[in-house]
């Protein structure tokens, strides 16, 4: 603002009158007073202004910090104008709008409450305007809070000037909607769970919880939770805590239970408090305990397995170890009955057999090894004795048939045994030579007990040795074969045996005394069977060739007789070598009939009536059964050297031989006796009435080609 400038004195300073002086000093007043009061206004104008800006500014940034905008709607233009409404960080200041077209840009859904809320506030119903809607945008919905309030009315009261604020609630609603899920899942989970507080008291629990611990309606609120299940000190670590343990049910029961306790985040005001998950593993326990049993128990005979003998072992062998004794028992025979019946037969027998142990030894610890093997430690403090009376036990037990369908078989144990700490103090030695003294109580003829001793643990070095040359070496017919002639009592040759040699690399010659049975152990004996058969047929058919008269005797493993195509085997290789069946002896031992006396007595019958002589060998040893000369179809007895051997020193044995001699006379079987040394076991064998003989005193086993010749020589060829 500018005032016109004052009159200046004329040129020359000439003086004033003096009423001009004081007008002129009366108006310079005046003038210098209206100065005052301008400059005075002027700023208060400007403070005033300067004020209203910050007032403005402050407005501003605090809406601005509350994400909050501002609209205003106007009655005379109809139009709804937006400021400072940021939504994604961007302006949405919408410059004045119509109703209608804000209207359409909000969810249908939303619209009606929106319109009443209007509506309610214009009426005078509700002080103010507060409600929430969702606006559509292309990048989705986004919810705004609008609350606002008339600020003019007109004489009618309708509001001419609505005034308000809007904010942008997505993130809030989308945060309350989050909760409500949760709640609801927390209502409607599976697991159960209850809020507790910092006391481990329980605030709510929801359905699950109830029907887990057993509880109706708010009964368990206010409860501690130690009430129905023990807290470890751990429970209130920041971390949470997880484990498992026994919830106790309010009907008294308990139920494993898994449980996790995680800590709630605190917030202003409410103390902190724990989300505690229980889960029911009862049934997983149990089935947890199911496989702990079956891993340490076989699931045939239910008896405890290898594993668990370990345990068992380990637990026995702990310093101070109290001595005890074990046993290694194996079946002899088994696997017979397991070819001729099949597995569900031997099956059936593996589990008749754990019960009779079962029976045989109270107080003993008996695992089923695998396959047909147990193995039995005695309870602590068994000596010799006991260990001796057990085996006996264990011998009686099996002793008896065993019932196969409508079959009887017998299935003798061979017993190994060790004592604890005298043969060793860890399990594996311990073990390794019991097995040792089982193959040793097999070999000496089975069905007994051979306690380990020191010199047998070659044995096992020497079987492990002959298993694996045997392998290579069946493959390769690395076998060759002798003959040991049989004489009449008029001490004519009627015939001869053959029988198998071997000589392994690095061994020299093994008997197949000691070989054949590891051959059948392994399972080679199939091949090296058939080759000696074809050996058999083929010598036969050059001593007809020859012109001579002599059968030729082949042995037959029982496990051969147990093929099925044994029968088609034998005639081929008659086929292949052009040897009449006639003239071939076949030899089997009682122990072929242990499995199954029916399927070999039809065999026998089919290979009769082609034509082969069959002998029964080592009659006298093991279990031998005189039904079986009944009822099989045998042309000869073989008696077992040992009789032969004894005949001298022990009478009983001559009664015995001349009752056998007897017998076979009866039923027209022709006895052989076989390893007959002396002139003077002849003389006696021949006064009992024997018809054949072999042994020593008459040849010894030797190559077919000095066979042939004493033949020819004997036969006049
Ligand atoms: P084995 O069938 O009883 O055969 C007779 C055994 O007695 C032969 O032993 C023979 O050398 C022996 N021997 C013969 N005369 C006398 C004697 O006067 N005194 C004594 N002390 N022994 C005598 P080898 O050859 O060691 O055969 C042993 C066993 O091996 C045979 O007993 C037989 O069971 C088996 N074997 C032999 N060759 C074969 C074969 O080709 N196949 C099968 N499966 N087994 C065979
Ligand atoms: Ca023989
Ligand atoms: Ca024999």
């Amino acid at each position: 603002m500018t005032l016109p400038a004052p009159p200046t004195p004329s040129p020359g300073g000439e003086a004033l009158p003096a009423w001009a002086e004081r007008r002129l000093a009366r108006e310079r007043e005046a003038r210098k007073a209206a100065e005052s009061l301008l400059t005075h206004k002027s700023r208060e104008l400007f403070e005033a202004l300067t004020q209203a800006r910050e007032t403005e500014r402050r407005l501003q940034l605090a809406l601005w910090a509350s994400g909050e905008g501002i609209w205003h709607w106007d009655a005379a233009t109809g139009g709804l104008q937006v400021q400072g409404l940021t939504i994604d960080g961007q302006d949405q200041t919408v410059p004045s709008q119509g109703l209608p077209a804000l209207l359409a840009a909000i969810h249908p859904e939303d619209r009606e409450s929106l319109r009443l809320a209007w509506r309610l506030h214009a009426g005078g119903a509700r002080d103010d305007i507060d409600t929430a809607f969702r606006l559509m945008r292309g990048a989705g919905p986004r919810w705004l809070r609008i609350r606002g309030r008339a600020v003019t009315r007109g004489s009618d009261g309708s509001p001419l000037s609505v005034i308000g604020t809007v904010k942008d609630v997505t993130d809030q609603r989308g945060a309350e909607h989050t909760l409500q899920l949760m709640a609801q899942a927390f209502a409607s989970t599976l697991d159960a769970l209850a809020v507790v507080d910092e006391h481990w008291r329980i605030v709510q629990v929801n359905e699950s919880m109830l029907a887990l611990v057993g509880g109706q309606g708010s009964e368990l609120d206010g409860k501690p939770l130690a009430r129905f299940i023990a807290l470890p000190p751990e429970a209130g670590a920041p971390a949470g805590w997880q484990g498992e343990g026994q919830l106790q049910r309010l009907q008294g029961q308990s139920l494993a239970v898994e449980v996790s306790a995680s800590r709630v985040a605190e917030r202003a005001g409410q103390g902190r408090c724990y989300i505690v998950a229980l889960r029911d593993i009862s049934e997983r326990r149990r089935a947890e305990q199911a496989l702990a049993r079956l891993a340490l128990h076989d699931s045939l005979t239910e008896l405890p397995n290898r594993a668990a003998l370990d345990q068992h072992l380990a637990e026995r062998l702990k310093a101070p170890v109290q001595p005890f004794c074990l046993m290694f028992i194996d079946l002899d025979g088994f696997k017979s009955v397991n070819d001729s019946f099949g597995h569900r037969a031997g099956d059936d027998l593996l589990v008749d057999v754990a019960r009779r142990l079962d029976r045989a030894l109270p107080g003993a610890f008996i695992s089923r090894w695998g396959g047909d093997e147990f193995v039995v430690v005695l309870p602590p403090g068994s000596d010799d004795t006991a260990l001796r009376e057990a085996a006996q036990m264990v011998l009686a037990g099996l002793g008896m048939p065993f019932q196969v369908g409508e079959h009887e078989v017998v299935v003798t144990p061979s017993i190994g045994a060790v004592a604890c700490p005298e043969h060793g103090d860890d399990a594996q030695t311990l073990l390794r030579r019991a097995d040792a003294a089982m193959y040793v109580a097999k070999d000496s003829g089975r069905n007994t007990l051979v306690i380990f001793e020191p010199a047998l643990d070659e044995g096992v070095h020497r079987r492990t040795r002959l298993q694996s040359l045997l392998r290579a070496d069946a493959e390769r017919n690395a076998f060759h074969f002798v003959v040991q002639p049989k004489v009449s009592a008029a001490g004519r040759m009627t015939g001869a045996e053959m029988l198998m040699r071997w000589s392994p690399e690095g061994l020299g010659p093994v008997s197949p005394a000691e070989f054949i049975p590891v051959a059948e152990q392994i399972g080679v004996i199939d091949i090296m069977g058939r080759n000696a058969l074809h050996a058999a047929a083929r010598i036969a058919a050059q001593v007809h060739a020859l012109g001579a008269k002599a059968s030729l005797a082949v042995n037959l493993s029982p496990r051969q007789l147990l093929r099925p195509d044994i029968e088609r085997i034998i005639l081929h290789a008659c086929e292949r070598h052009h040897a009449d069946p006639a003239w071939l002896e076949l030899e089997l031992t009682e122990s072929a009939l242990v499995a199954d006396v029916a399927a070999v007595e039809r065999l026998l019958v089919r290979l009769r009536r082609r034509g082969f002589t069959l002998a029964l060998d080592d009659f006298g040893t093991g279990y031998s059964s005189l039904s079986h000369l009944r009822h099989l179809p045998f042309h000869k007895v073989k008696i077992d050297r040992s009789f032969v051997k004894d005949l001298h020193a022990d009478p009983r044995s001559r009664v015995m031989l001349e009752g056998i001699v007897q017998l076979c006379a009866s039923l027209s079987l022709t006895t052989v006796a076989e390893g007959v040394e002396t002139a003077e076991q002849f003389e006696m064998l021949r006064e009992v009435g024997v018809d054949e003989f072999q042994g020593f005193y008459f040849a010894r086993p030797q190559p077919q080609q000095q066979w042939f010749e004493a033949l020819a020589v004997e036969q006049g060829l």
